[in-house]
């Protein structure tokens, strides 16, 4: 099976051309999701009671809801990366410290922009959306930085370790769209050209020293300081602020429903623990075991995107 696809980018007098050089064969599902077992109906209605009976139901999602729409997790068995590859994430310290480390980021984040971006929901995602059209939904907390969410037209949402999609200066604290930057990249960059292979969570690629060192990055507009994508890398802290908040929206709701996330990550498990204090009934929808599986009361091992679909959010 093949596990990434390959991407070529190119720089051809400004204009950037970007081709799948190797076609995904199983798709972006088949990639990037651990193997589940069929639905199982008794557990659909035992999902759908859970919803119904919630009148201030919060949400809570992690990778596994977007490996459906081609991004890989970490953490998954066989297909995640820590599984298939030695590829780690950028730790925070290194990031800060560092204009090297700084440099090789941004490079191989300009490379993989273009697919990371294009990115879209799937029907897990377009479900949540409704059941907050619906009114069913009291907040969603989410992991991930991929967007996905917003571009569901989510908006009750609280995205505990940023996006991808905004960029931070470092010094002054300046906010830019991740957009713009790029077209920075690519004016001081005209006949830079690197091939990548295999987009990860957070949107890094693989590239070589050579193809790193010559690569020119951008400082804040404003103030002439470092810039760091809107989003905690590892090792970092959660805003104290945004803590709070999703504290409170999690003792103001009557039920949690985990999604596609397997809790190792403690800024996540927090608020599972402050759940459990409040005695409040969880769900967890995820394929493989998490690390609260015995403080729930339903747990699914289903697809995000084939089980949420089939819940009416009323
Ligand atoms: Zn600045």
């Amino acid at each position: 099976m093949r596990m990434s696809c390959g991407l070529t980018y190119r720089s051809m007098k400004s204009r950037w051309i970007t081709k799948l050089s190797r076609p995904c064969s199983h798709g972006p599902m088949g990639l990037f999701v651990p193997p589940s077992p069929p639905l199982d109906p008794k557990k659909v209605k035992e999902l759908q009671r859970f919803i119904t009976l919630s009148k201030k139901l919060l949400v809570m999602t992690g990778a596994g809801i977007s490996t459906e729409s081609g991004i890989p997790d970490y953490r998954s068995e066989k297909v995640g990366l820590y599984a298939r590859t030695d590829r780690r994430p950028i730790q925070h310290v290194d990031f800060v410290r560092s204009a090297p480390i700084r440099q090789r980021y941004w490079a191989r984040n300009f490379v993989g922009w273009p697919q990371f971006s294009a990115h879209q929901p799937n029907p897990a995602h377009w479900a949540l959306s409704n059941w907050e059209k619906r009114g069913k939904l009291h907040w969603l907390v989410t992991q991930n930085v991929d967007a996905l969410h917003t571009k569901a037209g989510n908006q009750r949402l609280t995205e505990l370790h940023g996006c991808m999609h905004r960029v931070l200066c470092l010094n002054c604290g300046e906010q830019t769209p991740r957009g713009l930057l790029q077209e920075r990249f690519q004016d001081l960059n005209p006949s830079w050209s690197a091939e990548a292979q295999g987009v990860a969570p957070d949107g890094d690629v693989f590239l070589s020293e050579e193809q790193v060192q010559t690569f020119q990055v951008p400082s804040c507009v404003r103030c002439g300081g470092p810039l760091k994508p809107d989003v905690v890398f590892f090792g970092d802290t959660v805003n104290p602020d945004k803590v709070d908040f999703v504290h409170r929206r999690v003792r103001e709701a009557d039920s949690l429903l985990v999604v596609g996330s397997s809790l190792q990550v403690y800024s996540g498990y927090r608020f599972i623990l402050t759940a459990r204090e409040k005695k409040l009934p969880i769900a967890i929808l995820n394929i493989g075991p998490t690390r609260s599986d015995d403080l729930a009361c339903l747990k699914l091992n289903s697809r995000c995107g084939e089980l949420l679909p089939l819940i009416v959010p009323h």
